[in-house]
């Protein structure tokens, strides 16, 4: 079975009709002026973006480090290469403040993010870039993406 059929066979929704209305799309959480960045400040909501992609989509945000078990404010974390290579090679992700690994709080979010989107029957998202979770490239990004899910990288 294909991933797409897998993705219709375990949406909430297998025989919807998307033609017949807007298709969900993941969206970051923090791009609708919720407070989840590192920082715990309210973002700048993404006006703009927002009415735009509402034209054609129903909006699901989600904030994968929040999903993950991270907390709010938490260590702003850089990723010193790629989602894949946390995926796959054992590359882990250090808070550079305190020193913690915080790798397994990224997979969980991730992880958590991909069963969401596939209970929702999610086949895109926006995604802030530069995320180490978000980005096409983050943990977040990647999982989705070998799901199938196509991951659209928003500066
Ligand atoms: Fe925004 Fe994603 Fe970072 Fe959450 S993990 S604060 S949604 S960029």
């Amino acid at each position: 079975m294909g991933a797409k059929a897998d993705r219709q066979n375990s949406s909430l929704f297998p025989e919807f009709r998307w033609e017949r209305l807007k298709e969900p799309v993941l969206i970051s959480a923090c791009f609708l002026g919720i407070p989840c960045r590192w920082h715990g400040r309210r973002p700048k909501k993404r006006d703009k973006l927002i009415e735009r992609l509402k034209k054609k989509y129903v909006l699901v945000p989600v904030c994968p480090e929040q999903l993950g078990g991270m907390s709010t404010p938490r260590t702003g974390e850089y990723l010193n290469g790629t989602g894949a290579q946390v995926l796959d090679e054992g590359l882990k992700i250090i808070a550079p403040e305190t020193g913690e690994d915080v790798t397994c709080f990224h997979i969980a979010g991730a992880n958590y993010t991909l069963e969401l989107a596939q209970i929702v029957g999610i086949r895109r998202a926006y995604l802030k870039s530069g995320s180490p979770s978000c980005d096409r490239e983050g943990v977040t990004g990647e999982l989705l993406s070998r799901a199938g899910i196509q991951v659209v990288r928003v500066p």
